[in-house]
């Protein structure tokens, strides 16, 4: 159901309320409530799947892997990492100094705004409320009113497994998400696409809020033409399937020397049949596309393309289905180089060196993932040094994101500001730096007092 607008301000002073109270400063009852997170995915799984599929025609596999395996596993694995992240800090320093003690408290920021998107609705929410409640902080969650079952459902839930009076959902859209970025916050986390995130650092910027931003943006995939293209088709086009391409991860096109590119597209074409024999059009593991209007955008974009369609893909756009599409010799300027694609078409550009591919990203916005599939050492460590993206992945897809340890980031257009696991505890949590000096050093820091003798000036 809609949150009423008017009664936003008060959501935000309750919580604020709670922060200040002191309630979820003890680790083992922010601990609890992590597993109160992993009990609710437990338990609700069946309800979460429906919704799901109900919204984003999401494969129940899919969703028991990505959104309800992902949270579970990063609820319980904070939980018992917290008493460890949480600890009290002392820094090496200088023996004269040690007498001071210098402390990093871990204080958590406050009471913070999580806006999350549609396309993987849940864990994108959990993912950074648990590094929220692992902090200490109090949160209100805003998700996508693309999904409304899922939000409707995420409604009901979360007053069910957490204390209400640290966590709340607002649901609604560009009014109530607008009421929310009047008010002042202690972080905001943002996940979704560049333009709104704009309107969120404006808003952002009016009080000074701290502000993490996970974007989005073309992600290359680089094949050096010696490695395995079978392998390398396979494992791209598993990256791609996921959630019809709806991934902010997902490869988003593709730089090949020209003379492999009719290998890779056998391969592609082998791959489909073997991933979905009776096409993916009518199949339970294939996801649709969100909303008529991304439906609408992808068949454009299909239908302006100046590059060859080698892998046709079926259009339902009363079912908001569109099966993969592998579009060839694809140039600078076309329609699929233009946004994000964020849907099953995967076009490929050939180059005629290493080079020339490098040149081609390095043109672009740094994209959130850079892909390469090369058994060649000095390859892989020119693209480290060469280009620029938020990770960059060998050899596979957005399998890395099983690595909940690695720190998950955009750089420019991709956003800024870490996550996952301690990464997400430390953006909401400040490092509250400290002294304590004794009464007994008084005699070492003589010098500092006025009047300073001229010698003390000269040594
Ligand atoms: P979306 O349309 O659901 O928007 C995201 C959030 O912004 C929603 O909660 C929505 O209510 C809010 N919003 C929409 N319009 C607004 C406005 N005018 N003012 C204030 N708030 C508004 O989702 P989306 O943006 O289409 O999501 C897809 C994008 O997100 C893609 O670009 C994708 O790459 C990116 N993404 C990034 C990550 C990441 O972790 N880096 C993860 C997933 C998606």
């Amino acid at each position: 159901m809609t949150t009423l607008v008017s009664t936003i301000p008060q959501i935000r002073d309750a919580l604020r309320a709670t922060f200040r109270s002191g309630l979820t400063r003890p680790i083992a009852w922010r601990q609890h409530q992590l597993y109160q997170i992993a009990r609710m995915a437990q338990n609700e799984r069946e309800l979460i799947c429906d919704a799901l599929k109900k919204d984003l025609g999401k494969p129940k596999t899919e969703v028991l892997m990505n959104e309800i395996g992902s949270t579970i596993d990063i609820a319980v694995k904070s939980a018992q990492r917290l008493p460890e992240w949480a600890k009290t800090e002392h820094p090496e320093v200088a023996d004269w100094q040690k007498p001071w003690k210098p402390t990093i408290y871990k204080a958590p920021r406050g009471t913070v705004l999580i806006i999350s998107p549609w396309n993987y609705p849940m864990i994108l929410t959990f993912q950074p409320l648990i590094g929220a409640i692992a902090a200490g902080c109090t949160a209100v969650l805003k998700p996508s009113e693309l999904v409304p079952t899922f939000s409707q459902l995420l409604e009901e839930l979360v007053p069910k497994y957490l204390d209400p009076n640290v966590c709340r959902v607002v649901n609604g859209a560009v009014p109530e998400t607008s009421k929310l970025l009047e008010l002042q916050w202690d972080h905001i986390f943002y996940t979704g696409n560049g333009r709104v995130a704009r309107i969120v650092a404006s808003a952002a910027a009016k009080h000074l809020t701290p502000l993490s931003l996970e974007l989005g943006g073309k992600s290359p995939v680089i094949i050096d033409s010696a490695y395995d293209i079978d392998l390398a088709a396979k494992r791209i086009l598993w990256g791609k399937c996921n959630n019809a391409g709806q991934i902010c991860v997902a490869p988003d096109y593709i730089l090949i020397q020209r003379d492999k590119q009719d290998e890779l597209v056998k391969a592609f074409q082998k791959h489909y049949n073997a991933f979905f024999p009776d096409g993916a059009l009518d199949s339970s593991l294939f996801g649709s596309i969100v909303s008529d209007l991304h439906h609408k955008r992808l068949t454009s974009l299909l239908s302006r393309t100046k590059g060859e369609i080698v892998l046709q893909g079926r259009a339902d756009a009363a079912r908001r289905r569109l099966e993969p599409t592998i579009v060839k010799d694809v140039t600078d300027g076309d329609s699929l180089l233009e946004e994000e694609i964020f849907g099953p078409i995967l076009p490929i550009v050939p180059v005629d060196s290493l080079d020339q591919a490098i040149d081609f990203v390095n043109a672009r916005s740094h994209p959130l993932v850079l892909y390469a599939f090369s058994d060649n050492e000095s390859m892989k460590q020119r693209l480290v040094s060469e280009t620029q993206s938020g990770g960059i992945v060998f050899n596979d897809t957005f399998q890395y994101l099983a690595v909940s340890e690695l720190p998950f980031a955009g750089v420019g257009e991709s956003g800024y500001g870490y996550q996952f696991m301690k990464y997400t505890y430390d953006t909401f949590t400040q490092l509250r730096s400290s002294i304590d000096m004794p009464k007994d050093v008084e005699q070492h820091l003589a010098i500092r007092y006025p009047p300073h003798s001229e010698e003390a000036v000269k040594a």
